[in-house]
């Protein structure tokens, strides 16, 4: 038997940081959107009761430290589940950009293993399930458009942003979230205008869109590697609406409403930057 995911890319159009817990997490306010650049996940039944991993990437392990791999492991503990699966991931999705890669894996391989082995597990269910292995994995289960609250487990779906195209540059550098988040200074943020972000995709507003986009984590991964800046610089001069970095970067994003323009820029930027893409937000 096999089986098929997509597990998209995801931006955040929103991150803030509210306050620190005491178990040591970040309780955060973030909007994020799916867009459509994708990893595939295929998977195949095995005989013998085991997990086994292939993907061909010099930056991911293809072992038990694979997001995919901890996400069927978790689901064949919590369901008593004496099957076995090999997982292929084919990763179009760069790694270590704040894009979501992994969690998109293991929320892809849950919704898959759920449907190869017809488990029917309600989505929330399978949600929590992946709360425990990623902070981004909930989301990524919804997918969709979605306020994203405490420590990501909060999921409130939100309306499609308009439609429009978005231009990602990332310099050849990853960057951990871990690190960011350590060099936060909780009491010096500017925090972003959730609300009003939120008003625009109510009104389908892509000017106030825009204007409303806003990333905590922004000057903290810019003060460590002054290239995410001149790249944020590169793709506001080369006329996108609204430039924002994604997660803990150092993915820089820019949102443009025509596909011509999009262009346009995805060319300029190919001279500045290591990788570029131009997609659909999927929404
Ligand atoms: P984070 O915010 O968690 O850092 P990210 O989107 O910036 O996420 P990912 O592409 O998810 O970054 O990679 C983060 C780390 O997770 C890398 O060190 C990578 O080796 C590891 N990892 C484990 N499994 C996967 C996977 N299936 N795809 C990508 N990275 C994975």
């Amino acid at each position: 038997m096999v089986c098929f995911e997509k597990a998209p890319a995801k931006i955040n159009l929103s991150l803030d940081v509210l306050d620190k817990r005491p178990d040591g997490y970040h309780n955060v306010e973030m909007v994020m959107t799916t867009i459509d650049l994708a990893d595939r996940i295929e998977l195949y039944a095995l005989e013998e009761d085991q997990i086994k991993v292939s993907l061909w990437s010099r930056y991911v392990p293809n072992d038990e430290r694979n997001l995919a791999y901890k996400a069927a492991d978790a689901l064949k503990k919590a369901y008593r589940i004496t099957k076995g699966v090999h997982i292929r991931i084919e990763k179009s999705i760069p790694v270590s950009a704040g894009l979501g890669g992994g969690s998109t894996d293991a929320a892809a391989v849950l919704r898959g293993l759920n449907r190869m082995w017809s488990l029917e597990i309600p989505e929330d269910e399978l949600a929590s399930l992946g709360a425990t292995i990623g902070s981004d994995i909930p989301f990524c289960i919804y997918g969709k458009t979605a306020m994203v609250t405490g420590r990501g487990e909060r999921i409130e779906p939100l309306p499609t942003p308009p439609p429009c195209w978005v231009v990602l540059a990332k310099p050849n550098i990853g960057v951990s979230s871990r690190t960011i988040f350590q060099q936060l200074e909780l009491d010096q943020l500017t925090h972003p205008n959730t609300a009003r972000l939120m008003e625009s995709l109510h009104a389908h507003d892509f000017t106030k869109l825009c204007q409303s986009i806003g990333n905590v984590l922004e000057h903290v991964t810019l003060a460590l590697h002054p290239e995410v800046g001149r790249i944020k610089d590169k793709m506001r001069d080369a006329g996108a609406n609204g430039v924002l970095m994604s997660g803990s970067g150092p993915t820089i994003y820019g949102l443009v409403e025509h596909e011509s323009k999009a262009q346009r820029i995805y060319n300029g930027m190919r001279g500045f930057c290591h990788e570029v893409y131009a997609v659909r937000i999927l929404g």
